[in-house]
C-alpha cells in the first residue's frame, strides 16, 4: 500500500513513517476498496482497514466507536430541516479522537515505535494518554504554556509525560514531527494519516445507519485541523469506489469566528489557509490557528460543500438548545447546530443533515456554568428537612 499526497499526488511506501509530503501537505493512505462483513464497526468494515488485525483490536481497543445517531424531531421542526446527531461523546475518553487514536497507536506499534506522543491541550491529549497507557507505550504530550489547570489532570492521570512548550501551536506541530523522527517518537497528531484512517469509522457508521442509501444533503463538521472532516470524507469516497453507495454527501466545515482561518480562505476563494495570531473562542477544541490540513479541506470543499463561522454566543445558544434536549456537548460540538441555525436564517429548508457532536460537555465545565447562569430558574435551592414537603 502507498501513502499519497493530498495535493501533489507524490507517493511513498506505507512501511515508512511518512506523515507529511515533502511539499508540505498532508499525505493519506491510498483509497481502499472492500466489502462488508459482520460484527462491530472494525470487524464489519475490516476490509477498509487491511492493516488492522483482530489481535490489534483485542490488545489496543478501549471500545471506541459504535456511537448512536439520535434524531430530535422537535429540533428538526423548529429549524425546518431534518437533523440527526452523531453522538461522539459516547467514546472511551468522551470524544471522537479515540477512533483515530486506536489506528494511530496500531500504526506506531507496527512501525516498531515504543514511544508515542501528541500535540494538543484537550481531547486528543487525553485520548492519546489513555490509549498509550492501554498499550503500555511511553507517551509524551506537548502543550502550550497557557494550558488551563482543568485540562492537566486528565492527561497526567494516565502517566503521560506532559511538557509545556513556549511556542505557537503550529510551530510545536511541525517540530514534533521533526524531533519525533530523530528521537523515535511517533507523534499521532491531529491529521496524522492513520489518525484520519480511524475517523473513517464515523462515515461507515452513518452510511450503515441509513442502509447505504443515506440521501444526506450535508454533514456538518466542527473543524480545527481538518483531520476529522478528511476522515469522514475518505469513508464516503471509499464506499463509493466500492460501489456500496451512489452519492457522496456534501460537507459543511464549521469554525468559531474567533479562529476561522479555513472559513476566511474559503470565502476569499483562496487555495491556501493562512494563520491566526490570537485565537479567542470558547470552542477551544476547534481553535487551530494554522490548520495543518486546511488546504486539503479547501480542496475538498471546492468540489462541493461550504465553510461557515459562528460566534461564541451562537455556539453557547446551540449548546443550551442541545442540553435542553438531553445532549450535553462541549462548545466546539455545539458549533455544528449553531451552523445549521445560521444557515436556516439564510433560507436553508428541508435538508437532511447530520451534525457531528464531537465531544462531551463535561470537558468544558466553564461553558456549562456560563449557560446555567444565564437561565434565571437554574439555581440550587436549600431547605431544612421539615420544609422540604412545602417547597416541593
Ligand atoms: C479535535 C476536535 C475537533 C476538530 O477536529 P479536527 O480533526 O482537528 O478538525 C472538533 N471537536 C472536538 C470536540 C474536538 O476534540
Ligand atoms: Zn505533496
Amino acid at each position: 500500500m502507498k501513502l499519497i499526497c493530498t495535493a501533489c499526488s507524490e507517493s511513498y511506501p506505507s512501511d515508512l513513517a511518512v506523515q507529511r509530503c515533502s511539499c508540505g501537505e498532508p499525505v493519506e493512505l491510498e483509497l481502499i476498496r472492500a466489502s462488508i462483513e459482520h460484527g462491530n464497526v472494525w470487524e464489519r468494515f475490516g476490509g477498509f482497514f487491511p492493516y488492522l488485525s483482530k489481535e490489534h483490536i483485542r490488545n489496543f481497543s478501549l471500545g471506541e466507536g459504535n456511537t448512536p445517531i439520535v434524531e430530535i424531531p422537535s429540533l428538526s421542526q423548529q429549524l425546518d430541516n431534518q437533523i440527526f446527531f452523531k453522538n461522539e461523546t459516547q467514546n472511551p475518553t468522551w470524544s471522537f479522537k479515540d477512533r483515530g487514536t486506536l489506528t494511530g497507536v496500531v500504526r506506531a506499534v507496527k512501525l516498531g515505535f515504543s514511544r508515542i506522543g501528541t500535540v494538543s491541550t484537550g481531547n486528543m491529549a487525553a485520548s492519546v494518554s489513555a490509549y498509550g497507557a492501554r498499550a503500555g507505550l511511553e507517551t509524551t504530550v506537548l502543550v502550550r504554556q497557557d494550558i488551563p489547570e482543568e485540562k492537566i489532570y486528565p492527561i497526567l492521570i494516565h502517566g503521560s509525560r506532559l511538557i509545556e512548550v513556549d511556542a505557537h501551536f503550529g510551530e510545536i506541530y511541525r517540530k514534533s514531527l521533526e524531533i519525533g523522527e530523530r528521537k523515535g517518537i511517533y507523534f499521532i497528531n491531529s491529521d496524522d494519516p492513520f489518525r484520519v484512517e480511524g475517523y473513517k469509522t464515523i462515515g461507515f457508521e452513518i452510511a450503515d445507519y441509513f442502509s447505504f442509501n443515506p440521501e444526506i444533503d450535508y454533514i456538518v463538521v466542527p473543524t480545527g485541523s481538518g483531520g476529522l472532516l478528511r476522515g469522514i470524507m475518505k469513508a464516503f469516497r471509499e464506499l463509493k469506489a466500492s460501489e456500496l453507495i451512489r452519492e457522496i454527501p456534501e460537507f459543511i466545515a464549521v469554525q468559531a469566528e474567533g479562529c476561522s482561518p479555513i472559513v476566511s480562505a474559503f470565502e476569499k476563494g483562496l487555495d491556501e489557509v493562512g494563520s491566526i495570531d490570537n485565537p479567542e473562542t470558547i470552542a477551544g477544541a476547534i481553535a487551530d490557528p494554522s490548520p495543518p490540513s486546511g488546504n486539503e479541506i479547501l480542496r475538498i470543499l471546492k468540489k462541493g460543500g461550504r465553510a461557515i463561522a459562528v460566534s461564541d454566543n451562537e455556539i453557547l445558544e446551540a449548546q443550551d438548545m442541545l442540553a435542553r434536549e438531553g445532549l450535553f456537548v462541549q462548545p466546539a460540538s455545539a458549533a455544528s447546530l449553531a451552523a445549521v441555525k445560521k444557515l436556516r436564517e439564510d433560507g436553508m429548508r428541508d435538508k437532511r443533515i447530520i451534525c457531528i457532536l464531537t465531544g462531551s460537555g463535561l470537558k468544558v465545565p466553564s461553558a456549562a456554568e456560563k449557560i446555567v447562569k444565564k437561565r434565571e430558574k437554574l439555581k440550587i435551592q436549600k431547605t431544612s428537612i421539615d420544609n422540604l414537603e412545602k417547597i416541593l
